[in-house]
């Protein structure tokens, strides 16, 4: 299994370096803009029934009337994403921010908490088509 990974222009706040993450084996393409949150998912239909009677346990894709494979998609609004980082390690954790707005104050909460106790963190909140850092 592979994967093929390039910059491109984010769909919804046009950032310049959003993550397209292609499967070269599952064909299931991720794009995710670390400026806005904004996602992207796309994969090919699988035929389940037909995958599930294949003795050779292969599996096969559902295709449209012109003969083509059929794809499925899903987007989400990207409303900030968070950083987490251990300053002792490196190692550090990127996340989206919750859409609902309650449950998105409270965790913006829980990231200022966190910062200075070990833990580098940067935020932003995209709203009204603008990206902006709130910590
Ligand atoms: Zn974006």
């Amino acid at each position: 299994m592979g994967s093929v990974q390039d910059f491109i222009e984010c769909h919804q706040c046009k950032f310049p370096e959003a993550i397209s993450d292609l499967d070269t084996h599952s064909y299931e393409e991720t794009i995710f803009c670390p400026n806005c949150g904004f996602t992207f998912i796309t994969a090919p239909r699988i035929d389940r029934k037909k995958s599930a009677q294949d003795t050779e346990k292969r599996q096969f894709f559902l295709k449209r009337k012109d003969g083509k494979i059929a794809f499925y998609w899903h987007q989400n609004k990207g409303y900030g994403t968070w950083k987490i980082t251990n300053n002792e390690t490196g190692i550090g954790k990127i996340g989206v921010m919750p859409k609902d707005e309650t449950k998105r104050k409270k965790w913006i909460l829980e990231l200022c908490k966190l910062k200075g106790k070990g833990y580098s963190v940067k935020a932003t909140e995209f709203s009204n088509g603008i990206v902006k850092r709130i910590i």
